[in-house]
Parts: C-alpha cells; sequence; structure tokens
C-alpha cells in the first residue's frame, strides 16, 4: 500500500468519527497529502526510507508546527502561526512521518480531562459520555479511535500517561532532559517533557528513538548516547526486579484497578520477574508539592503572552498596562487564570519560603525516595490513574478532586524519571492503565518490561 492509501484511510476514518470524538484542534489536509504524495514518488526513485516511512501522526497542539496554527487549545494564540518547527517535528519530518493535524488538549497543559480546552471538549472513544483525559487528551483519543497511527503528547505531571490509560494506548514520558523542549510551548519547564503515545510498545520504542537524544537548541537537554529501544524488547523479564509501593494501592484507588494491576503483577511474576512491596514514603505530598512548582514556573513561563509579541492583541486598551491586562483577561481560561495566581502568590516575597521552597525540598524528598527504591529494584510498577475515565462535568467544579487524580502521575515528573503507561484490563467498559516506572535514562527496561507483558 502507498503513503496516500494510509493518508486516505487517516482523513476516511476522521470524517467517521471526529464529529463525536472532538480529537482535532486543526487538520492539516492538504500538506498531509502533498507530503503523501512526494513520499509516495520518493519510493518510486529509491527505497531508502526513512525509520517511520509514511505513517500518518498527529502532534498535540502545544508543540509548534511551521506554517500550521499552534493554539494550545488557548484563545490567546488562536491565530498563532509558528515560523520554525520543534525540534521533535523537525527529527520525525527527517523520519518521514506525515503530520495529520494538531491535537485537542486543555489549555496550555493544565488539566486532566481536556475540558480546559478552550474550542470544544474532546471525548473518550471507548464511551463518549466521558473524558479522555488530559491533558493530552485529542493525542489519546485519535490514536485510541484509528484516527492517527501514533501521536506526539507533552507530560508534566501526567499528561501523556494518565489519558493513555483513560483510553487504552500506550504513553510513555521520557526521561527530564532526553527529548528536546525546543518549540515545547512551556507549562513547568523542570517537569514538560515530550513522548509517544501509540497503540502498542514496539511503535513506542520506534517513536522514542526518532525523537530522543542531544539537542543544543534546549540547554536541559542531555548529553547522552541514545541506545538502541528495539533491541530491548526481547520478551525476556526473567530476574527483573519489581517494586510495588504500598502508597500506590491506599485509599482512593478504586478497587477494581487494583485487581486488575495485581494480576498483571501475576502475570509478571509468572514470566519470571520478583516482585516485593515497598514504600514511597512521602507519595502522599506530591500533588501538593506539584502543583506550587508546576503552577509558580507556569505563572513565569506565561508572562510571555502580553498581548505584544504573540497571539491576539485586546483591542482599545487604555494604555500600555492596560493593554497586558486585557489582553490576559480576555485570552487566558479560568484554569490557567487560577495557576498564574497560585503560582505568583507561592513565588511571592513573603511567602516564597513557605511555599515554593518547600515544595522543592519536599520534590528532593520525593526524588530520595525513588533513588533508595532503585538501589534494589529495576522497575516501580503500580496503577497509572486511581480509577478510569469519569464522566464528562462530574469534576468541573471541583479542581482539588481533578488535582487528586494525578497521585500516582506527578511524582514521576518531580523527580524526572520515566513512566509508562500501558493497558492491563477493563472495568465497566472503560480501559486500565498499568504504570511501569525506570530509572532515569533506562528507558530500555521500562520498555522491556511493557514489552513483555503486553
Ligand atoms: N493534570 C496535571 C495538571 O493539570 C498534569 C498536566 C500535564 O501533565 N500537562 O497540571
Amino acid at each position: 500500500i502507498s503513503v496516500s492509501d494510509l493518508v486516505n484511510e487517516s482523513y476516511d476514518r476522521i470524517n467517521q468519527v471526529e464529529g463525536k470524538v472532538k480529537a482535532f484542534l486543526t487538520l492539516d489536509e492538504e500538506n498531509a497529502r502533498a507530503t503523501a504524495k512526494a513520499l509516495d514518488e520518493q519510493l518510486v526513485k529509491s527505497d531508502t526510507r526513512g525509520l517511520l516511512f509514511g505513517l500518518p501522526i498527529g502532534y498535540k497542539d502545544n508543540i509548534v508546527t511551521e506554517g500550521v496554527t499552534t493554539t494550545c487549545a488557548s484563545q490567546f494564540l488562536r491565530n498563532f502561526n509558528p515560523v520554525y518547527d520543534a525540534t521533535v517535528v523537525e527529527r520525525l519530518k527527517e523520519a518521514q512521518v506525515v503530520s495529520i493535524g494538531k491535537m485537542n488538549m486543555d489549555e496550555f497543559a493544565m488539566g486532566g480531562s481536556n475540558e480546559n480546552s478552550s474550542f470544544y471538549d474532546c471525548y473518550n472513544p471507548w464511551n463518549l459520555d466521558h473524558v479522555p483525559g488530559g491533558s493530552s487528551g485529542g493525542s489519546a483519543a485519535a490514536v485510541a479511535a484509528g484516527e492517527v497511527y501514533f501521536s506526539l503528547g507533552s507530560d508534566t505531571g501526567g499528561s501523556i500517561r494518565q489519558p493513555a490509560s483513560y483510553c487504552g494506548i500506550v504513553g510513555l514520558k521520557p526521561t527530564h532532559g532526553l527529548v528536546s523542549r525546543f518549540g515545547l510551548v512551556a507549562f513547568a519547564s523542570s517537569l514538560d517533557q515530550i513522548g509517544p503515545m501509540t497503540k502498542n510498545v514496539e511503535d513506542s520504542a520506534y517513536l522514542l528513538q526518532a525523537i530522543a537524544g542531544h539537542d543544543p537548541k534546549d540547554s536541559t537537554s542531555a548529553e547522552v548516547d541514545v541506545p538502541d529501544y528495539l533491541s530491548a524488547l526481547t520478551g525476556d523479564i526473567r530476574g527483573l526486579r519489581i517494586a510495588v509501593p504500598k502508597e500506590y494501592f491506599g485509599e482512593g484507588i478504586d478497587p477494581q484497578v487494583r485487581e486488575a494491576v495485581l494480576s498483571a503483577l501475576k502475570v509478571m511474576e509468572r514470566l519470571g520477574a520478583v516482585v516485593e512491596e515497598v514504600s514511597l514514603p512521602h507519595s502522599e505530598y506530591a500533588v501538593a508539592a506539584y502543583y506550587v512548582v508546576s503552577s509558580s514556573e507556569a505563572s513565569s513561563n506565561l508572562a510571555r503572552f502580553d498581548g505584544v509579541r504573540y497571539g491576539v492583541r485586546a483591542e482599545n486598551p487604555d494604555n500600555l498596562l492596560d493593554l497586558y491586562r486585557k489582553s490576559r483577561s480576555e485570552g487566558f481560561g479560568s484554569e490557567v487564570k487560577r495557576r498564574i495566581m497560585l503560582g505568583t502568590y507561592a513565588l511571592s516575597s513573603g511567602y516564597y519560603d513557605a511555599y515554593y521552597l518547600k515544595a522543592q525540598q519536599v520534590r528532593t524528598l520525593i526524588k530520595q525516595d525513588f533513588e533508595n527504591v532503585f538501589e534494589k529494584y529495576d522497575v516501580i510498577v503500580g496503577p497509572t490513574v486511581p480509577t478510569t475515565a469519569f464522566k464528562v462535568g462530574s469534576q468541573l467544579d471541583d479542581p482539588l478532586t481533578m488535582y487528586l487524580n494525578d497521585i500516582l502521575t506527578v511524582p514521576v515528573n518531580l523527580a524526572g524519571v520515566p513512566a509508562i503507561s500501558i493497558p492491563c484490563g477493563f472495568a465497566d467498559g472503560l480501559p486500565i492503565g498499568l504504570q511501569i516506572i525506570g530509572k532515569a535514562f533506562d528507558e530500555s527496561t521500562v520498555l522491556r518490561a511493557a514489552h513483555a507483558f503486553e
């Protein structure tokens, strides 16, 4: 089959289901068809092909794409047309993927249900009454619904893994610094990481292979050698030491989720892994620390949206200050404003020690919890999220409940380590995700364990 066939198939499927799923913010059909045609012509001339030749991809809309609107699902950026590609997009162009469009998300990646998109909600393909998760909800839903072959998301506190879990796909958050953040619109720079959202673990390894590796344009990008992730997929996990944190099975974990994860662990044990219970004692402080750290960084990162440099400028301001104020009041949605206010408060001189500094200290303790466990174990395994996807609208007026969904994903970002979510069962027709957490830069072991279980 030709690349044009693949791209046709993608848009056919989009025509069938997109009216209900709403995973896309922008469809890039003309470019996609032209790229497909060029790739097909190239194939006639020579059979050298890129790593991901011709595969249809979707990019989360906070990843900048040259000449294609990049909105972050915000009214502020509804007309923002970047003049360059993010490094990941550049690398995937080299790998010869075809971009199908830009994916729906929570505004500026703040949220866990896609209900903070300022354009429209996205829905879970398994049950349209439920959320797809977030903030990379569109990226997850489109893969689950078969609209794209795979996609990229970003994960600051779970935004790849949680929607992957809710939509029954594979989502990988790489080690902080493994994948370039150049061209990812920053939410919380010390936590943000781009990663693959795919139907299976093998594709995740392929996609990671294409995007990982040092980038001089990102000063926090690590100078490490990128291993061959594909060769890690041996199917062999004999002797793998798996730690199961008791804190990840406590109060608030849905019994069906607990059961599914425990039986997944049984399977891994049968495959030869050694499974033991451990403790990550500071887990209960992770959500609080995360929301202080991430909101503080967000308040600083989002200061650049002043109505002058990017996006939409408010009309008829009285003076310069009023221009800033009006543009920001009109451009940002309420969750984004909540985070900015939280962040500026936590960073303000009178409160800095009590909140920001304290949160950073807790972050160090959480990181040490992981380091202690990784002295003896290869991976940490637990649920990705305490429950399956909730009903659209059911948590909207309760931000704190919404934040608590992140309890099992945010520690990973605070520690900077990699983690994957893979499907491990269903409860009432909705997918359950298994989370496998690894040592820094040891994506190979994470992928190997995930692949063996899958
Ligand atoms: N749900 C979390 C939040 O709202 C995670 C977001 C993310 O990873 N981008 O901050």
